[in-house]
């Protein structure tokens, strides 16, 4: 099964997302995950991207459309694959689709997060993640090891610079212009969009994306 997740910054793509791909045993693939490693690696990937992601601005279309190609080529992804912020651009969304008919697969299911922009703000202001396996958390201090950390060695929890206020502000104006009529394209082209209340506690929404899957 092929998953496109939608939704503005903070809405828990990542989080609900690894919890769909795990159920639907496949992959997940982020953007963000792979351009924040190959930042932290400081490969040309990283060393381009790095302004934009700062800022809170996107990346060109270009560079998402080679790493969505190189990503869903790979065999591992033959069952299926949960797509976390791959898809934020319609000329993104254009892209994808041409991808999948090469490959002769069919877009399943567009997920699409819903939640109020306060609930928003609220969570990315108060987010850490583990600068080595990614994984964000909430009400924890920065600088803090991340105790639990399958990588050897373990992270260290860190704000990400995309969540400091002026980029969480302009994440979400960019969310708002450019990824916004992503929905609409979807909509246009006849995909099946399943809505997700986003609100509330993490079990109660992952239910609610499990059951868009077939697995509630
Ligand atoms: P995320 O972890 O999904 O919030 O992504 C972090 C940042 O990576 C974004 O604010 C963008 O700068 C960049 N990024 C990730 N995915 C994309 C994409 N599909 N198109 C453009 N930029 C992206």
């Amino acid at each position: 099964m092929i998953v496109v997740l939608l939704g503005p910054p903070g809405a828990g793509k990542g989080t609900q997302g690894e919890r769909v791909a795990a159920a639907l045993g496949v992959p997940k693939i982020a953007t963000g995950d792979v351009l924040r490693a190959a930042v932290k690696a400081g490969t040309p990937l990283g060393l381009e991207a790095k302004g934009y992601m700062d800022r809170g601005d996107l990346v060109p279309d270009a560079v998402i459309l080679g790493i969505m190609k190189q990503a869903l080529a790979a065999p591992e992804q033959a069952r299926g694959v949960v797509l976390d912020g791959v898809v934020r651009t319609v000329p993104q969304a254009e892209g994808l689709s041409h991808v999948l008919a090469e490959l002769g697969k069919p877009l399943d299911l567009v997920m699409l997060f819903t939640i109020a922009e306060e609930a928003l703000v609220a969570r990315l202001s108060g987010r850490t993640v583990c600068d080595a396996c990614q994984t964000p958390f909430t009400g924890r201090t920065p600088g803090e090891t991340h105790a639990e950390c399958t990588h050897a060695p373990k992270g260290t929890l860190v704000r990400r610079k995309d969540d400091e206020p002026a980029a969480i502000h302009n994440r979400m104006a960019v969310y708002e212009a450019q990824t916004a009529p992503v929905i609409a394209w979807y909509r246009a082209h006849g995909a099946h969009i399943a809505e997700i209340d986003a609100f509330g506690a993490l079990d109660d929404v992952t239910a609610r994306a499990l059951k868009a899957v077939g697995k509630g």
